[in-house]
């Protein structure tokens, strides 16, 4: 501290120097750089004259792996950004529910909300669809509420059947999602392909377009001035799809090589097979989604089905696995 020392530093001492603000936490757990990797093209500028920088959004940065040495995993830090991309709600009651950011409506899509009121009680506790709410037009989303206990029990019985089934069949398991899992990497790798053909045909057309202000220049047709400053134009936008094409090419082998996500799930599946009681870390280690249906009262009784999409691998055909199990 400059003060201490008697240096005046303009600036007022903060009341608690230790205190670690929340924005400050936040912005460490956001920098990719911590899990080893480099982090180019983060901001931009319009043009030349254009003074200010300007953020790239995520899918432009390029991502170079390995760069230094990791204090973070990978893993870890895919999970934290997972998990912060969740609002957490706490009702007023001060209650929040581990299945907060976790919840949607199947039929609406919207997310759905963690209610708790303080005359209830705590088994009371309910979710219901975020757009009914707001809008009394979307009847068919009314009524739509679970009650978090039921939810619970209902969730608890998905993953005690899925982990089972992973424990019991683990060879057909595999077989079947990693067959509807490279459907969907190929389709990626098929994309990123397009993409390096357009970018290699675009670098053989500002070669040829340089070679031609080249002898425009030289003949007198194109001012030096201007030739400077198409020459450099033309090169930035070379080196930026050279680096570019690089990375997709390093992308496509990577995704080739990827030994499958299945079998991540299966890994971390396996820890849970016979587990009684639910918590928020195995909820965020497992699942991405929860999407809970109308409520269907045909039969007497109020039922409701839930559908989840797990972590890396998406929505399990619990039921076909189950028939080809007693087939
Ligand atoms: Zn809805």
């Amino acid at each position: 501290m400059k003060k201490k020392q008697g240096i005046n530093i303009p600036g007022r001492i903060p009341e608690n120097p230790y205190y670690w603000s929340g924005s400050s936490v936040g912005a460490m757990l956001e920098r990719r750089e911590y899990t080893g990797c480099l982090v180019n093209f983060k901001t931009y500028s319009n043009s030349i004259w254009d003074k200010e920088r300007r953020r790239n959004p995520e899918e432009k940065l390029r991502i170079f792996p390995g760069h230094h040495e990791a204090i973070v995993t990978d893993a870890v830090f895919e999970r934290v950004q997972e998990i912060r991309s969740h609002r957490h709600r706490q009702t007023r009651t001060g209650r929040s529910s581990m299945f907060s950011g976790l919840v949607y409506c199947a039929d609406c899509g919207a997310r759905m909300v963690f209610n708790s009121y303080n005359n209830y009680k705590a088994e009371n506790a309910f979710f219901d669809c975020s757009s009914h709410r707001k809008s009394s037009k979307l009847k068919r989303c009314s009524g739509h509420y679970i009650r978090e206990t039921t939810l619970e029990s209902l969730v608890l019985k998905h993953i005690q059947m899925v982990t089972a089934h992973i424990f019991c069949h683990e060879a057909y398991f595999r077989q079947m999602m990693t067959e509807k899992h490279l459907l969907k990497s190929q389709e990626e790798i098929h994309a990123k392909e397009s993409q390096c053909k357009r970018d290699e045909k675009r670098v053989a057309e500002l070669k040829r377009l340089f070679i031609r202000i080249y002898e425009d220049n030289a003949c007198g047709h194109l001012s030096d001035e201007r030739f400077q400053m198409l020459s450099e134009s033309y090169e930035t936008e070379q080196k930026e799809l050279e680096t570019e094409i690089k990375w997709l090419r390093e992308e496509i082998t990577a995704q080739e090589n990827r030994s499958s996500s299945v079998d991540q799930f299966i890994r971390i599946a396996k820890d849970y097979v016979g587990i009684e009681i639910l918590d928020g870390y195995i909820l965020h280690e497992m699942i991405e989604g929860i999407y809970v249906g109308a409520p269907d009262k045909s039969s007497g009784h109020r039922t409701q089905a839930i559908h989840i999409k797990y972590c890396g691998i998406g929505f399990i055909p619990l039921d076909e696995l189950m028939k080809a199990e007693s087939a």
